[in-house]
């Protein structure tokens, strides 16, 4: 695929670069952004302490996954709807923009009202009512290529959601499925300069449910940074061990803290326009 094909792709091949302004955060165009947070909510005092401290430590965004699509039905599904509750203390304790995935076009509108931006999770992909539904709000929306996905799938998923009137899509590569089992994913580096000449939208990177490992978040996060993506979302646990789910690559508090200043010296080397509140 050298070009997308234009039959295919109508709105993908708008010549200017899509930016996305929230509050204070820009996702797009020299801006890089850093969404944190646990791989779901797992209690009041737990999100609250996790926000804390990722706000502190420099991310404007809190990843808030209240549901969690879980490859066996018997380990933690996440808060549910219920939670929305749990958005809206978040918003009263932090300063901090709301991010969370949805699975069902159920959700919709409890979601659409607390979040400030949708995530359409890897599975979730080909779910292309979704993709039509989240299409009809206004709300930016992270859409994660599938595991198994090619470029132009991943595209054409972002063009159903681009194709109903909603043009605030951000893409987030989080590794591909391969022969390699080292890595729980491996993390296509490649994809963020080759969307990035495909299209308009911003790229993020997920540098933890790419490797798996959470000693390798901190090489994958500086590798997204130095390939030219406009951010990332990642996993980060005050106590990763007791963590209900994705512990083994979590970032604790303090290395998620430290990993933070070295990506905003680089972001500075860089030439990037900010580097979530820190240089802006
Ligand atoms: C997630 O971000 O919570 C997640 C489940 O990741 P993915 O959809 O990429 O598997
Ligand atoms: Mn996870």
């Amino acid at each position: 695929m050298n070009r997308l094909s234009e039959t295919k792709v109508k709105k993908l091949s708008n010549d200017h670069n899509t930016i996305i302004e929230l509050e204070s955060v820009v996702i797009g165009e020299g801006h890089f952004t850093v969404i944190a947070g646990p791989c779901a909510l797992e209690s009041e005092e737990l999100a609250v302490k996790t926000a804390k401290a990722v706000e502190h430590s420099g991310a404007k965004v809190f990843r808030c996954s209240l549901f969690k699509p879980r490859t066996s039905p018997y380990t933690y599904q996440g808060y549910g709807i219920d939670g929305v509750s749990l958005l809206k203390l978040l918003h009263k304790e932090t300063n901090l923009l709301l991010e969370t995935e949805i699975l069902s076009t159920d959700h919709l509108d409890a979601l659409a009202s607390e979040a400030d931006i949708l995530r359409v999770g890897s599975r979730n992909m080909d779910n292309y009512e979704l993709l039509k539904a989240v299409g009809k709000t206004n709300k930016p929306v992270i859409l994660k290529r599938n595991m198994s996905a090619t470029l132009e799938e991943f595209l054409l998923a972002a063009e159903y959601i681009l194709s109903v009137g909603n043009n605030k899509v951000i893409l987030c590569e989080r590794g591909i499925r391969t022969f390699e089992t080292y890595t729980r994913n491996t993390l296509d580096i490649l994809a963020v300069p080759a969307l990035k000449e495909l299209t308009h939208l911003p790229v993020i990177v997920d540098p933890s449910h790419s490797t798996g490992k959470s000693s390798l978040v901190p090489a994958a996060s500086k590798a997204a940074l130095a390939a030219g993506a406009d951010g990332l979302m990642i996993e980060v646990h005050p106590d990763p061990l007791r963590s209900y789910s994705d512990g083994q690559q979590s970032l604790d508090i303090p290395t998620f803290e430290k990993l933070m200043k070295e990506l905003s010296d680089m972001a500075v080397l860089l030439g990037k326009k900010s580097f979530s509140a820190v240089l802006s």
